[in-house]
């Protein structure tokens, strides 16, 4: 199963990406959170992504394609993948289905997981991360167990990303409407996108998910 999970930031593609590959068997493509690790690694591409990133932008298409192509022939993206945070642009939804057909594959599902904007200000205001595996925390509806740290790694304090910070939200909010909305545009017009309610329990949106994705079976 090859996926894409689509959305505007903090509608959860993370945690639900996350869930869905782990318990399937698939790789989680977090373009996001391979741009973060290259750029605390101080790698060339990721302290230039890091600029754009801090401010809320997107990096550019070509980078990113390349980015998705190397990262998509790991082994362990051979039985399928979830793709979260990619594509983010019509180019590079375009570039997505060349470099799948030339290997001879195809995305199975696209998903929009939607949340009004509302709802998303408030949860990447209140969202924290673990440094070392990623999970994502939120302060008021899914805090750990003991405050600020992560409950697998109660070793190291919980993060919050600086795009995540008030005064980048909404830059990134605008860059979602005005590059990545027209996405849910294209997929929609080739009938094959697939829109699931965000909100509420993390549950109960996985559930709502499984069921869009008709009950796959592991490393189909
Ligand atoms: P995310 O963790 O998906 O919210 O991504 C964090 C940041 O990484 C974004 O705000 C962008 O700056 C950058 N980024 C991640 N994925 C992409 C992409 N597919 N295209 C361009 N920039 C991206």
């Amino acid at each position: 199963m090859r996926l894409v999970l689509l959305g505007p930031p903090g509608v959860g593609k993370g945690t639900q990406g996350r869930r869905l590959a782990n318990d399937h068997g698939w790789a989680l493509i977090s373009t996001g959170e391979m741009l973060r690790d290259a750029a605390s690694r101080g790698t060339l591409l990721g302290l230039e992504a890091r600029r754009s990133m801090d401010a809320g932008m997107l990096v550019a298409d070509e980078v990113m394609i390349g980015l998705v192509k190397e990262r998509s022939e790991e082994t362990d993206a051979h039985h399928g993948f979830v793709l979260d945070g990619f594509p983010r642009t019509v180019p590079q939804a375009v570039a997505l289905d060349r470099m799948l057909e030339s290997r001879g594959q195809r995305l199975d599902a696209v998903i929009g997981l939607t949340a009004p904007e509302s709802e998303l200000v408030s949860r990447l205001s209140a969202r924290y991360e673990c440094p070392v595996c990623k999970r994502a925390y939120n302060r008021v509806s899914a805090p750990p167990r003991v405050d600020r740290r992560c409950d697998d790694h109660p070793e190291v304090e919980l993060i919050q990303r600086v795009d995540d910070r008030e005064e980048t939200v909404p830059k990134r909010l605008e860059v979602y409407r005005e590059q990545t909305a027209p996405l849910l545009d294209h997929y929609r017009g080739q009938g094959r996108l697939t829109e699931v309610r965000g909100t509420g329990p993390a549950e109960e949106v996985y559930r709502a998910l499984k069921a869009a994705l008709g009950s796959p079976q592991a490393s189909r």
